[in-house]
């Protein structure tokens, strides 16, 4: 299995550090506001990573982190006049509420950087002992002239960064390269006590040590969006190396933007869509599929028409699964369909190749079809490889929606009972209201008629 990682620059294979455990960092989101289509294509991007490591036998360990404290949170706190904390929280359910809906994996931490404040002084502690780190005034400095390979990620030197960086402008700083790994205190900003007085962290060492304290030090793959790889990964390499003075990670798996007309989806610019608006018109399905047909390093340009085709494809797709039965999930036998699990394989193993993946699935489509009436037994085959292939790739099982016939009949049989009601004949209602609460309906009486709600 091959990984392109941006650090080597190259196809590498895929060897875990530690037999088949697998610790994978994805860096989360700054939780100031909500996640728009470009946060959800690189969550998803991670978990269809995890997904296939976990189907070729891996043991992964999955983290992801919420920054929930920072320049723009603080922001805006002050503006809408609503305790940062506050803003975090709500931002943080934003998160689970689309990740859920696409069907992404829950991590198996989500560490935020308020809970990591001790660990984190503790190394910055050690980048000062070490010389790594100089302080000036309340702020502590990371040396980048110290790291003679800083720069090893972005494939640059100190000179090239320089020009068209956007460098913190501080009078305190050596260097304007050295970047910040704890802030001075300013008036009207939360803080926390450190031998350097009031303060709190830097960005990049939040990542640094929340990385480590769930997977060691060096551990397998670190992901998160082209946009992470400088500064933000090439800083956290500096310093994770600096203070353990051993490898960071050794696989760099970046992914491509959602692009509008050509430039990255961003908040800031204005150019952007929210990933629950766009799940909801599209359905979660559609979305995944619509990912998953470009290269997770290619750029996708945001596209309604793409979104509509791919709803279309995913319909062709369920549509042939309703067809074929779902058989007992017992079947061995993939003598005639085992070839698209193969070919399914080769594609993922080239770099996640997915593009290549969609391309078998719809090949299964077409030929299960074309066997539903000549060789049914066939077709049947052809759809249990092709449950467990889009299992692999995370699509949620689904079952055709009845057009809510369902809250029809809810709705009748309530109906009933209130004339039954009216006609005194209570017991009849109370064994309709039980026999409705066993299905988990619950019916409440109000002055305005009965409400139900399902459990
Ligand atoms: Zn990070």
């Amino acid at each position: 299995m091959k990984i392109y990682n941006t650090l080597t620059k190259k196809l590498d294979d895929f060897v875990p550090i530690r037999d088949n455990k697998v610790g994978f960092y994805m860096c989360g989101m700054t939780v100031q506001d909500r996640p728009h289509l470009g946060h959800l294509r690189t969550f998803t991007t991670g978990d269809i990573v995890r997904r296939y490591l976990i189907y070729k036998g891996y043991e992964v360990t999955y983290v992801t982190n919420f920054t929930d404290i920072d320049d723009k949170i603080i922001q805006k706190s002050h503006d809408l006049g609503i305790d940062w904390r506050k803003i975090g929280e709500t931002y943080i359910e934003e998160f689970f509420k689309v990740t859920d809906e696409i069907n992404i994996m829950r991590a198996d931490y989500y560490p935020r950087a308020t809970q990591f404040i001790q660990e984190i002084i503790e190394a910055v502690e050690i980048l000062v002992d070490k010389g790594f780190a100089y302080v000036t005034g309340g702020d502590v400095w990371f040396d980048v002239r110290k790291k003679k390979d800083y720069g090893k990620l972005s494939g640059k030197k100190l000179e090239d960064l320089m020009e068209g960086a956007r460098v913190e402008p501080s009078p305190n700083k050596k260097f304007p390269m050295d970047f910040s790994v704890w802030k001075a205190w300013k008036e009207g900003e939360p803080y926390w006590w450190s031998p350097w007085g009031k303060g709190r962290p830097g960005w990049h060492i939040e990542c640094s040590v929340m990385s480590t304290h769930y997977l060691g030090q060096p551990f397998d793959i670190h992901g998160g969006a082209q946009d992470l790889i400088f500064p933000h990964h090439e800083n956290e390499i500096a310093q994770s190396e600096a203070i353990r003075g051993t490898e960071y990670v050794r696989y760099w798996l970046h992914g491509g933007f959602v692009n509008i007309k050509g430039e990255k989806m961003s908040k800031s610019k204005g150019l952007f869509f929210a990933a629950q608006e766009v799940l909801k018109e599209y359905g979660a399905n559609p979305v995944r599929l619509y990912f998953l047909q470009t290269h997770y390093r290619s750029p996708i340009d945001f596209s309604a028409e793409r979104l509509t085709e791919s709803q279309k494809a995913w319909e062709r797709i369920s549509n042939f699964l309703e067809k074929v039965p779902e058989g007992n999930g017992k079947e061995t036998d993939f003598s005639f369909a085992g070839e698209y699990l193969k070919r399914f394989e080769e594609a993922m193993d080239e770099d996640f190749n997915t593009p290549r993946a969609v391309a078998v699935i719809f090949d299964m489509v077409k030929q299960g079809n074309a066997l539903l009436d000549k060789e049914p037994e066939k077709a049947a085959e052809i759809g249990r490889v092709l449950r467990t292939i889009l299992n692999i790739l995370g699509f949620k099982p689904e079952k055709k929606e009845r057009a809510g016939i369902e809250d029809d009949l809810v709705s009748i049989i309530v109906e009933v009972r209130q004339k039954m009601r009216q006609e005194k004949k209570f017991e009849i209602a109370d064994w309709i209201r039980d026999q409705l609460k066993n299905l988990g309906v619950i019916l409440e009486d109000t002055p305005q008629g009965t409400k139900w709600k399902i459990k």
